[in-house]
């Protein structure tokens, strides 16, 4: 039980430009039963900001991931996403309801969101968490990486409402108990609300196959081991050939042979394909905390002691300009 006035979890429910519930807001409300369960039922509840697109559809999605309440608030201008006028209304939206804990995913709309909300809160925010849990005293116990990835730290926050961003794909969801619903719908008035940025134009992050890092089945990923461009547009082709996308590691970003958004890890995207070919990358800790949940994973490196092979599924020891040429010329043929 937690010693304060405080009580339920509240999971900000981000759209997708589709106006679809992101999948991770499934995963935080599996995550926040099991809290719930440690809090003797404490209810578990969601925010969704829409500007009315979609509404069944949306309810039917947080009825399935076991919210016990659903606070749908509506208005046109939620359609696009502004910094100063979502955060106003979550925190209104704090302010009434009290919840001792509150979730966001750490994705570029909750990594902006929540430390703004928390600040005008007066708050803690546990940012990016790989893990949540409730201690023996009923305070939300949050783990993520820290010194570099090397350690992982637990933090606990003084004040309520505790507050984390946890990445997408990395809770399981598990054991979900559908509930009988409540949704709150209200129409928001944003009359006396301004929003200092205005969107010009939205470019979506998608590669030759027309799929974004975040979604691919299969990751051909590059390390410093590529060396040049021409490794790259190596990895590319063979990419498109099994109908994936190019990732990277922070050294091939910085060699200036990929794009920022390309890379994956502790400072990237954390990504769970179905097959991961990481090619020339050492394995380093905070690159495979962003890419270690994929479901195989096949690793080339000509040095047999490579960090990379001990999570390997699959170890090919050689030289990558050898090895990438021949999967190329094989799937070709097999074409
Ligand atoms: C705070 C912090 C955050 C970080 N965040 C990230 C992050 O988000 N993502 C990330 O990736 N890194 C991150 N890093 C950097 C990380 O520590 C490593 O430096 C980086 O992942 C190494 O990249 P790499 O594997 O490409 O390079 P290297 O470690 O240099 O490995 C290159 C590999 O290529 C192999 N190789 C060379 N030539 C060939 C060849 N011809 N054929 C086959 N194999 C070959 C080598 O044997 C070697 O294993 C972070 C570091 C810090 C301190």
């Amino acid at each position: 039980m937690s010693d304060n006035e405080n009580k339920g979890i509240l999971i900000y429910a981000q759209l997708s430009r589709n106006f679809e519930v992101l999948s991770v807001v499934s995963e935080l409300a599996s995550e926040a039963q099991k809290l719930a369960e440690k809090l003797d039922g404490e209810p578990v509840s969601a925010v969704v900001l829409t500007d009315e697109t979609n509404i069944d559809n949306i309810k039917n999605t947080l009825q399935n991931s076991g919210f016990d309440r659903v606070y749908i608030l509506k208005n046109k201008q939620f359609k696009e996403y502004s910094t100063d006028i979502y955060s106003k209304v979550i925190i209104d939206l704090v302010k009434e309801t009290s919840p001792s804990i509150m979730l966001f995913g750490a994705t570029t709309q909750g990594r902006d969101l929540a430390p703004v909300a928390a600040a005008a809160l007066n708050t803690g925010l546990t940012a990016d968490c790989t893990g949540l849990d409730i201690n023996e005293k009923g305070k939300l116990a949050a783990t993520r990486p820290t010194f570099g990835g090397n350690l992982m730290a637990t933090i606990l926050c003084k004040n309520y409402p505790q507050m984390a961003t946890v990445r997408p794909k990395v809770l399981q969801i598990e054991n979900v108990q559908i509930k009988n619903t409540e949704f709150i719908e209200r129409y928001i008035d944003l009359n006396n609300l301004n929003s200092r940025t205005k969107i010009i134009d939205f470019i979506k992050n998608v590669q030759d196959t027309g799929v974004t890092l975040n979604d691919a089945d299969i990751i051909v990923a590059g390390g410093k081991g590529v060396k040049n461009e021409n490794g790259f547009n190596k990895l590319k082709e063979l990419a498109v050939l099994l109908n994936g996308v190019v990732g990277a590691t922070r050294g091939a970003v910085d060699m200036g042979l990929a794009e920022s958004s390309m890379q994956i890890g502790q400072t990237g995207k954390t990504v769970c394909p179905k097959l991961y070919i990481a090619v020339g990358i050492s394995g380093a800790i905070q690159h495979q905390v962003g890419m270690c949940s994929s479901k195989k994973i096949i690793a080339i490196n000509s040095d047999e002691n490579a960090p990379i092979f001990d999570i390997a599924d699959v170890g090919i020891v050689g030289d990558l300009n050898v090895i990438i040429p021949e999967l190329i010329n094989e799937l070709k043929n097999r074409k």
